[in-house]
Parts: C-alpha cells; sequence; structure tokens
C-alpha cells in the first residue's frame, strides 16, 4: 500500500503536450459568430489580436498539441507542480474521504494562470509581436502575463479596473516590479476610455470597459497584440498541464479520484484539472464526477441561459455560445474577483448541456468558512476563488458521512491568498455578505443584453 502525503513528478515527467478536449467531445459545438454579418467568423477576423498559432490552436481539434521546450524550460520553474494528500484537512472533516489537491499556488505569480500566460508570450514573440495589451480586475491575470512577458522582452500594457487599482496595490506592485505598464481604467489612453471619462470623470471602471481599451490600443498597431486570460478555447488547453500532471501523479499512487473539483470563473482552472479525466471518462469508461462552483452572486452555470452572447461587456468580441447571465450583467462586489465573470467558455458551455459535468453555486461566507478551516489544518491560506472549491469538497465530505459511501477527492488549488488578506480581515470581522440574485434579476439582465444579430 503506497501513501505519500506528497506526490512529486521529477522534472522529465513532465507532460509535453496540451490536451486538446475538443478531439473527443461527443457534442457538436456551434461557431463564434460575427455580430455584424451573423456569420461564423474565421481565423482572418481574429488576425489583428491573435498570433497565427493560438488562432490556430483555437479552432484545433487536433488530440493533442506540442508543447514548445521553450516554453516547457518556464514551465520548470514551478512546474511539475505537487499533489498533496491533505490529511489534517481529512481528519477536521471526520469522512470517510481521502482529499488530494493539486497545488498551482506555487507558481511565482501566485495561480494557475501562468501555464497560459507563457505561451501566450511565447506564441506572440515567435510572430515578432512587441508589445501585448489586456485588462485585469484584482490582477491575477495581469501579473501572470507581467511575469511571463520578461522571458519574451514583449512590452506589456495592462490596463486595471480603476477601483481595484486604488484600492488593491499589491498586484499593481507585482506587475511593475516585472516590468509591465499599469493604467487605472478608464485611461485617457484610449477613445473607449476619453469617451467613459467624459460623460463619468469619477468612473470606478469595469472589466468591459478595460478590455475594450486594451482590444482598441493593439487594434491601433501592427506589432502589438491582446491577450485573454480564460474563457477561449486556446486558453483551457493550456490549462490541461495541471490534469496531465495530476493522471501521472495519482499512478504512483493507489488511488483515483470519484470526483474531481474546481472554481469557476470562465472555465480555464476548472477545465485544466478536469478535461484529461473527462478523456478516461470518455473513452475508457472512467465514471468520474467533474464538479465545477461558482459564486451565487454570479450563477451562469447553474441559472444561465444557453445562447449566443459577447465575452465583454461593451458587445466588442465575437458572439459566443454560451451559458450567460447577459453580458451587462455586473455582479456584486464579492471577494473573488476572478469569479465575477458574466458566462462561461464555449467549450464547458456545451459540455455541461451534455451532461458531462456539474455545477453547483456557493455562497461566500460558507467559501471562507472552509478557506479558514483549511488554512488552519494544511497551513495554505487560499485565494478567495479558490475556498469555493473547497467549500464544495466540505459539501461532498459531508454527504459521504451521511450515506456511509467512501469516496476519494481532488480538488484544484488554484492560487494563494496572500495579496487578498483584506477579504479575510472582512470575513473574520464578521463584515461579509451573502447576495442572492432573484431569478427577475436574471431575466431582466438577459433580456438587456439580448444580440440582434444582422443578417449579412
Ligand atoms: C482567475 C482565477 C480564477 C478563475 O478563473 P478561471 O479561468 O475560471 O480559472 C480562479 N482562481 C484563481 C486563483 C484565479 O486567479
Amino acid at each position: 500500500m503506497k501513501t505519500f502525503k506528497k506526490i512529486l513528478l521529477q522534472e522529465h515527467e513532465m507532460p509535453a503536450q496540451w490536451y486538446n478536449i475538443r478531439a473527443d467531445m461527443p457534442g457538436k459545438m456551434l461557431p463564434p459568430i460575427h455580430p455584424a454579418t451573423g456569420q461564423p467568423i474565421g481565423p482572418a477576423d481574429l488576425a489583428p489580436l491573435f498570433p497565427e498559432e493560438l488562432i490556430r490552436q483555437e479552432v484545433s481539434t487536433e488530440r493533442f498539441i506540442d508543447i514548445p521546450e521553450e516554453v516547457q524550460d518556464i514551465y520548470k520553474i514551478w512546474r511539475p507542480s505537487p499533489l498533496v494528500r491533505a490529511t489534517r484537512f481529512e481528519k477536521l472533516l471526520d469522512a470517510p474521504v481521502k482529499i488530494y489537491f493539486k497545488n498551482e499556488s506555487v507558481s511565482p505569480a501566485g495561480s494557475h494562470k501562468p501555464n497560459t500566460a507563457v505561451p501566450q508570450a511565447y506564441y506572440n514573440y515567435k510572430e515578432g509581436i512587441k508589445r501585448i495589451t489586456t485588462e485585469t480586475g484584482a490582477g491575477q491575470w495581469g501579473s501572470a502575463l507581467a511575469f511571463a512577458t520578461r522571458f519574451f522582452n514583449i512590452d506589456l500594457n495592462v490596463f486595471m479596473v480603476k477601483v481595484s487599482f486604488q484600492q488593491k496595490p499589491y498586484r499593481q506592485f507585482m506587475m511593475n516590479t516585472w516590468g509591465a505598464d499599469v493604467v487605472a481604467s478608464p485611461s485617457n489612453l484610449t477613445e473607449a476610455g476619453r469617451k467613459i471619462l467624459a460623460e463619468d470623470p469619477a468612473s470606478p471602471g469595469s472589466l468591459g470597459i478595460a478590455i475594450s481599451e486594451a482590444i482598441e490600443m493593439a487594434l491601433q498597431d501592427e506589432n502589438t497584440k491582446y491577450s485573454l486570460g480564460s474563457v477561449l478555447n486556446h486558453v483551457l488547453m493550456h490549462q490541461t498541464i495541471i490534469g496531465e500532471e495530476t493522471l501521472r501523479q495519482f499512478e504512483k499512487t493507489d488511488d483515483y479520484p470519484d470526483v474531481v473539483i474546481g472554481c469557476f470563473g470562465g472555465g480555464s482552472n476548472f477545465a485544466g484539472i478536469s478535461f484529461p479525466f473527462l478523456r478516461n471518462n470518455l473513452k475508457e469508461g472512467k465514471q468520474t464526477r467533474l464538479v465545477a462552483v461558482e459564486p451565487e452572486s454570479c450563477p451562469k452555470l447553474t441559472r444561465g441561459e444557453f445562447h449566443y452572447d459577447f465575452g465583454d461587456t461593451i458587445g466588442m468580441t465575437p458572439l459566443l455560445p454560451m451559458f450567460t447571465l447577459g453580458h451587462k450583467f455586473i455582479p456584486p462586489q464579492i471577494h473573488a474577483g476572478g469569479l465575477r465573470y458574466h458566462g462561461a467558455g464555449p467549450i464547458i458551455s456545451q459540455l455541461l448541456k451534455d451532461n458531462l459535468m456539474e455545477a453547483h453555486a456557493l455562497h461566500q461566507n460558507e467559501c471562507f468558512e472552509a478557506g479558514v478551516a483549511f488554512a488552519r489544518t494544511e497551513g495554505i491560506i487560499p485565494a478567495p476563488e479558490t475556498t469555493h472549491a473547497i467549500a464544495q469538497v466540505v459539501r461532498e465530505a459531508r454527504q459521504a458521512r451521511e450515506e456511509g459511501i467512501p469516496k476519494t477527492i481532488v480538488f484544484n488549488f488554484s492560487g494563494h491568498g496572500l495579496v487578498d488578506m483584506t477579504a479575510y480581515d472582512h470575513f473574520l470581522k464578521g463584515e461579509l455578505s451573502d447576495y442572492s440574485i432573484t431569478d427577475k434579476q436574471i431575466k431582466d439582465s438577459i433580456a438587456r443584453s439580448s444580440v440582434a444579430i444582422v443578417a449579412p
């Protein structure tokens, strides 16, 4: 019987390919659509924004895609990441469960996001791009991309939502340390920003406005491209390095997970840990449950509708088929900023529609309670986003105890919370509110966001 606290891989055991779930999806995906023509978009529509190789990956149905050696070299700064058995947390929960977590907080930026930031920076560099623009909310994506672009001497302009820029300065300082240029959005650097500022000089900004600014700046210069940290097919694929490693790590134990859990913003960390297990479900008859966990205050998977919608608030992206609350939905200000996104990636949306995964929505107080319990047993303080996965683990354990059915659980520890301690301060002082969204609010938001597709 092999029992380990920490299951490690050697450098040479790191997977050398990403997994593309599109090769194995039983349901056919709907194409992204151009809002002006109503026709499926082609690679040429995306060329001003993304390098060719990423566009190829976005539409690829090849099962495995090689990870370039230069990318593998940078991954090895923190990869392979450990798979850890949470024995002390298990003891606290006192249920017939084995709990493992894949620790993605060990990356230099503190989350899973560098897994896609590094290849995105690399492919831009290979195609001669000198500058990348992006948006960031609380700063996790911006800091991951700031870290990644440094290796390839690419300049990075980050539009950071103004209210976060003012209230959460530490990730801004991380980005500056890695050499990125960070401005509060709305800014006066773009037409979109100037327009908003003219209407409301005190605008706190939003992710939607920041996306508009980043896209506008990228479109102005042919050596500048734009980069996105979640939702899109190629982003989800880059994250599968997480699950591919986890599969190899389980081979070193006598266990195999009954349940795989990930918190859910746009879908990248959940996809990353779960898609390789879904392959085994589809091809080898395994029956692992895949569970995505979203906040009650932004419940697109559990209460959203499946239809075409914009990926951003302003409406500059192609129309994507997805579970959405409407692109104009503005979620309450919960602390898990990375989960405050109105839609789910098109691949995830299709899988949910085809009943190949499940989704649950949880309130933030329950999540922080689980996060604090985890910190007090396993020692690591989880990001507010990650606490959603941990709270679901607690629910699964409770159910196992009540039913007397043992299970093995693995969850993705998507990031640490060391730059989010204000959130814990508020929780510990009892100052956090739980926000419920009414059915009417969701209906109204979807109606407000409905998009007219103009026929050619
Ligand atoms: C950004 C972020 C998330 C949510 O994004 P996904 O694309 O759904 O993974 C979750 N956890 C952490 C720590 C993040 O930084």
